[in-house]
């Protein structure tokens, strides 16, 4: 099969869509051997049907300030693909927010979602809303005017939506409060609830969890742990926030946070009392990590820069794609970083991996890595059906084993003759296999 004809193909129709086509690339990229070995992928179809979206929806969010202005917003849903399960997948409010952006998310937890052996298909929607600065009241009224539009495309059997960046707690409460009333029912329609009212104990830190969890099997191939390494992680939200937190408790020292106005050093150590300034920070709706460094006088602040300049063994960028790039991978290797794993969807560049690649670091990809938030949703939807509610100690051990297997499963798909694990390989084939194969099994649709 000629994937370069695809790819080629999709470009010229979608010009300009820069992020989902870069995703695109990165996987076909990775499938040459699987679709030579199975013929009958080319004769039905599967790589052209499995890159387009099920169908794409927008619609205009109007909404009104504290002042009584109006403002109006873009919405969307990309429902990718339900071969395996509902269509499942985050919704992201950011000012930089569209369709190539949320196409490329979507694309991507279509195998993120079957690596976690769950049922579920691959979604992804948002807004270019920003909630940085906004009162509460006007995120309550951005996202009931959000969900007067959504509610008639989802359903807990059809399209299940979560968090992502900009949209935590609080404002998958506002959105599922409007949903409850339009449909007049409480059902597990979105993940990342309340512990109160159908939410999972373990949801809101799962992503980061499990993030650590990979990367720990990861350290484990070359006979090392966390104990003693120091990290870098980027971002302050709720992967980073997770990730830190476990790192810590496995004796690692966290030593970067950052945000989009630059990143904050504190050889000491983030751990702690820290941490739970971290949340409070971020509670604030503000943009910024400066004040960490008056709080901390240990801690200084890089304006402007990324993390990747600082000495490292782990690397793990939880902020936002494409935020590491050739140099800052370059400045890591020769920092003598062995681990990068990718908390964020996709935060490092293409060249970016292959530097990581030449240099044979161990490199995981988001899509494997930070594929615990997902599971913990899948969870979340499990207790729901059932209404029952897990221990947090059981919903652990089953998001710990699900990354143990998603590993195992790069693993299996992805090491090379001279040992090296390609992670982004093992994770693209195994994902695709499951989906690319019900699909046959359910002919052309
Ligand atoms: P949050 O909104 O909680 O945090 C995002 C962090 O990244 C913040 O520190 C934010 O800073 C920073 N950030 C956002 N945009 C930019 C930007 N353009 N430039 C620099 N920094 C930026 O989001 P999450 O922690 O939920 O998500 C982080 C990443 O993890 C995303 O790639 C997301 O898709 C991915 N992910 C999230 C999952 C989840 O369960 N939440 C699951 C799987 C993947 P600031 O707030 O100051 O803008």
């Amino acid at each position: 099969m000629n994937l370069e004809k695809i790819m080629n193909d999709l470009e010229k129709k979608h010009p300009g869509e820069l992020e989902y086509l870069q995703a695109v690339r990165e996987v076909l990229e990775t499938l040459e051997d699987v679709v030579e070995q199975n013929p009958q992928f080319e004769a039905n179809g599967i790589i052209e049907r499995i890159i387009e979206p099920d169908r794409v929806l927008t619609f205009k969010v109007p909404w009104v300030d504290d002042d009584g202005k109006v403002h109006v917003n873009l919405g969307y849903r990309v429902q990718f693909n339900n071969a395996i399960g509902p269509y499942k997948g985050g919704l992201r409010f950011h000012p930089s927010v569209n369709l190539s952006i949320l196409k490329f998310l979507g694309f991507e937890q279509i195998f993120k979602n079957s690596l976690t052996t769950l049922p579920m298909g691959g979604g992804k929607g948002g807004s270019d809303f920003d909630p940085k600065g906004k009162s509460d009241s006007e995120i309550m009224r951005f996202c009931q005017a959000f969900m007067l539009e959504l509610w008639r495309l989802i359903g807990p059997e059809t399209d299940v939506p979560a968090g992502d960046i900009g949209v935590g707690g609080k404002e998958i409460g506002f959105m599922y409060g409007m949903y409850k009333k339009l449909a007049r029912e409480h059902v597990g329609v979105l993940t990342g609830k309340g512990l109160n009212w159908g939410g999972s104990l373990i949801r809101p830190e799962a992503t980061g969890f499990g993030a650590v969890y990979f990367a720990q099997e990861m350290l484990g191939t070359k006979n090392t742990d966390f104990e003693g390494k120091i990290v870098a992680v980027s971002g302050f939200g709720n992967v980073a926030w997770g990730a830190i937190s476990k790192i810590t408790e496995l004796g690692g020292k966290v030593v970067t946070i950052s945000g989009p106005d630059g990143y904050i050093y504190d050889p000491e150590g983030i751990s702690g009392e820290k941490i739970q300034y971290l949340l409070e920070l971020r509670a604030s709706n503000q943009d910024i990590v400066k004040p960490y460094s008056y709080e901390f006088p240990g801690a200084q602040f890089h304006a402007g820069k990324h993390p990747w300049e600082v000495k490292c063994d782990v690397a793990m960028p939880c902020a936002t794609q494409n935020e590491l790039g050739k140099e800052d991978a370059e400045n890591l290797v020769k920092n003598g970083v062995m681990c990068v794993a990718e908390g964020a969807n996709m935060p490092s560049t293409p060249e970016a991996v292959d530097t990581f690649k030449k240099h044979k670091i161990l490199f995981g990809p988001g899509k494997a890595v930070n594929a615990g938030g997902v599971a913990t949703s899948g969870l979340e939807m499990t207790q729901n059906s059932m209404k029952i509610a897990w221990s947090r100690e059981e919903v652990d051990a089953r998001l710990h084993e699900i990354m143990k297997n998603i590993h195992a499963a790069c693993v299996a798909h992805g090491t090379q003759e001279d040992g090296y694990i390609d992670y982004v390989k093992g994770a693209n084939v195994a994902g695709f296999l499951k989906v690319a194969n019900a699909m046959m099994d359910q002919g052309v649709v």
